[in-house]
């Protein structure tokens, strides 16, 4: 449908006073005509938005176009039910940036409004994806984290399946006889209060709980998820190991094919069997069903495996035992030597083995570690005076408030603590002799001790438990990060997984006390409930939070090369046989990156398609080879680089006035066919700004940033069809913080492409 449009420009924020508003005018009336132009001071007041509204009703305008501020600010105030809102940014992007009363400054506003203009008119009037959904809340794992998330959404009305794999509920608490007050003044050890949790998740009539039970199979999607829960049995290791399995091959896979070319790994897709793809077997097993919106995940940690470390005596000592088996020792009431059952006088606690010994050292380390060495010298306090602890640590970590704890234990003149790498652990008689280096008392140090204490990491399950047992084409597991955490975003998105709908929380997802995990299962909880909430309206949850669209597939058209299948970062697609994908709408974040993997152009969505960026790119005016202004377009992630433009508007940084922002929902939408756009209507470059990649990765869509650079890889052909040199193009990374560098960016491209000649394509 063709769209009624209002163009409504803000004179405000000296827009006014630096652009021939008339003359912007003429743009949106003479060359688009659009129904409605209008150029007010401040449209965000309300009697200005009366105007809209009154417009949208005489007018029956479909689409509301507001010229002025940043798209980040008034979000709410230029909201207008049913209607599409396109925003032009004239303040941060225009007059904040460029001089006034400028031709430039006038052709880049003018430029703008354009885009605005044509993009709007590309708006595609799909209804939102729309199903009947569920909102219950399944919780896997029943321990302090998943007790506090049932409850949590208990309490707010939901239906919560809470299932647990041990007989019991309430995890490595039950276990502990003592935690942490986590209140002032923090100096004193307490029994676990996990009991009454249990005791409230049992008489809520809103918490059906399954022990001794684990997830067979999580199939559908948020809103839709269909769970298969089975009683323990054989099966879980049987399901494992064909998990891992499946996994290794993937990753065997991977590294066969690093460096080939896509299409090339592509067709030796059958080399490893796609995951879940074909008919659901009927369960024949005893098992029970249920139907989910969203998922929380507090499966929790194991400990490291303490086998490896031989050469601190573990394995060869009884009396070397891990922290784990230290507070199954405290738990008894009095702390005796495993070997020989005599009252425990000292002990060590080893928390890091030195930094440059090439024997193993301790993994996942965290404060949790720092506090249990403490914690435990406590036990060996409490239950013996006289007795003496040693904590060698290479770093004693104690935040907040834990502190005021430490201070507590270092003012115990039974307990040593110092800095220092533990050597090794060996025979020293009746005791045990731990040889320490670069210690803050000396360079090596010898202590004799009863026990030695092992302060092994903590493990999250969903590293070799696949736990939540997906049945999606990308494979039974959450993804997990280069550290081995499932996150999809740890800074901006702490619960957020790269499966839409499935939260972490506690344990699996970082190494945490019990208080913590209590306050994050509830925070996990809360985000499953928004997820089933904004599922059921037909939205999108982070970072695109009530996005309506979604892709569609114009499926007759593909060629099965699973290009989509393979990069969108949160298993979206799954697979028929015969290789078409086969979308999930609610598993969608609706990123874009599929759309720009698609080589046959079919994926859209009705806000934002490959055509929509096509004509924006086509509507900007290429001054002719003479005028000695360059055009360059410029993709922006509207995550992190353009809220840094912003800022660098809002510093009234300046910069050259021929670039012209293309903003992307990320960088991995880019399709080369938008750089084979721009350069063939005569745009002397074209630049891409995306969020950091890498391991400390900020791209909010995982991988989509990083993504485009590998697009960009094999741009050589476009360039090479259209004879242009390749540092027409340039792909940068930037940080939100870092909009000082937008300047410098682009500036400093300018003047790489002054190095050239004008693009020969202008004029066609
Ligand atoms: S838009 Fe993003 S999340 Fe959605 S299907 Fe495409 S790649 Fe996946
Ligand atoms: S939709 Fe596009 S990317 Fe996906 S399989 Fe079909 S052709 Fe390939």
């Amino acid at each position: 449908m063709a769209q009624k449009i209002g163009v409504y420009i803000d004179t405000g924020y000296g827009i006014g006073e630096a652009l021939d508003v008339e003359a912007l005018s003429q743009v949106a009336v003479k060359e688009y005509k659009v129904a409605v132009c209008r150029a007010e001071p401040y449209w965000s007041d309300p009697e200005k938005l009366a105007i809209i509204r009154n417009d949208i009703a005489t007018e029956e305008l479909t689409a509301v176009i507001i010229a002025g501020p940043s798209r980040r600010v008034f979000e709410k105030e230029f909201r207008f039910d049913g209607i599409i809102t396109e925003r032009v940014n004239l303040r941060e992007h225009v007059v904040w940036c460029q001089p006034p009363n400028n031709e430039d400054t006038q052709m880049l506003a003018e430029d703008y409004l354009r885009m605005g203009i044509v993009k709007t008119q590309k708006y595609d009037d799909r209804a939102p994806f729309s199903e009947a959904t569920e909102k219950a809340i399944l919780v896997i794992g029943g321990g302090v984290t998943g007790l506090h998330a049932a409850l949590g959404a208990a309490n707010a009305g939901y239906q919560v399946y809470l299932v647990e794999k041990e007989a019991e509920l309430g995890g490595w608490a039950r276990k502990y006889p003592k935690v942490f007050t986590g209140k002032p003044p923090y100096d004193e050890l307490v029994a676990s209060q996990v009991g009454e949790k249990i005791a409230a998740v049992q008489a809520s009539d809103r918490v059906k709980v399954f022990t001794g039970s684990q997830v067979y199979e999580i199939a559908g999607a948020p809103g839709m998820f269909d769970v298969i829960i089975r009683p323990n049995g054989p099966w879980v290791e049987e399901a494992n190991k064909k998990a891992n399995d499946w996994r290794a091959e993937q990753l065997a896979r991977a590294a066969r094919f690093a460096g080939e070319k896509q299409e090339a790994a592509a067709e030796k897709e059958e080399e490893v069997g796609a995951w879940g793809v074909g008919e659901r077997p009927e369960p024949d097993y005893e098992h029970t069903r249920v139907a989910v919106g969203a998922i929380v995940v507090a499966a929790g940690w194991r400990p490291e495996d303490a086998s490896k470390f031989e050469h601190l005596g573990f394995g060869k000592y009884p009396d070397v035992i891990t922290s784990v088996q230290m507070e199954e020792l405290a738990a008894k009431g009095k702390i005796t030597r495993p070997s020989d059952g005599a009252a425990v006088q000292s002990i060590a606690f080893i928390d890091c083995t030195g930094k440059d010994n090439e024997k193993p050292n301790f993994l996942y380390h965290s404060y949790v570690t720092s506090l249990v060495a403490l914690k435990q010298a406590h036990y060996l306090r409490q239950s013996n005076p006289d007795g003496r602890a040693y904590i060698f640590y290479e770093n004693m970590r104690t935040p907040g408030q834990y502190e005021k704890y430490y201070q507590t234990m270092q003012d115990d003149p039974g307990v040593f603590l110092s800095k220092g790498g533990v050597l090794g652990v060996s025979n020293g008689g009746r005791q045990l002799a731990v040889e320490v280096k670069d210690t803050l008392l000396a360079e090596r140090l010898k202590v004799s001790v009863d026990l030695v204490v092992l302060g092994v990491g903590m493990v999250p399950v969903t590293q070799d438990s696949a736990v939540v047992n997906l049945r999606y084409r990308q494979g039974p597991f959450l993804p997990v990060n280069p550290q081995g955490f499932n996150d999809s975003h740890f800074i901006c998105f702490p619960y957020e997984t790269q499966r839409t709908g499935i939260y972490t929380a506690g344990c699996v997802k970082q190494p945490m006390d019990f208080y913590q995990s209590g306050t994050d299962g509830l925070g996990a909880a809360l985000k499953a409930i928004q997820c089933a909430e904004l599922t059921a309206q037909g939205k999108a949850v982070h970072p695109r939070a009530g996005d309506q669209s979604y892709p569609e597939l114009f499926i007759t058209r593909c060629t099965q090369c699973k290009r989509c299948t393979d990069e969108c970062p949160f298993g979206m697609y799954d697979e028929k046989p015969d290789g078409t994908p086969m979308p999930n709408p609610t598993r969608c974040r609706r990123c874009g990156i599929c759309m720009g993997s698609c080589p046959e152009r079919i994926i859209s969505f009705r806000d934002h398609s490959v055509d929509m960026i096509g004509s924006m790119i086509k509507s900007i005016e290429v001054p002719d080879e003479y005028s000695e202004k360059p055009r360059v377009v410029v993709f922006i992630c509207e995550n992190d680089a353009y809220p840094a433009i912003d800022m660098a508007g809002i510093n009234r940084m300046h910069y050259s006035p021929f670039v012209r922002f293309v903003p992307l929902r990320c960088l991995g939408n880019i399709n080369l066919i938008w750089i084979a756009d721009s350069l063939s209507k005569g745009i002397d470059g074209v630049m891409l700004i995306g969020c950091k990649y890498g391991d400390d990765y900020q791209c909010h869509f995982v991988k989509g940033s990083e993504l485009a650079g590998v697009r960009m890889s094999k741009i050589t052909e476009t360039l090479q069809r259209l004879v242009l040199e390749p540092e027409r193009i340039e792909v940068h990374q930037l940080g939100i913080d870092e909009y000082a560098q937008v300047p410098v960016l682009i500036d400093k491209f300018l003047e790489t492409l002054s190095g050239f000649d004008p693009n020969p394509y202008k004029g066609f």
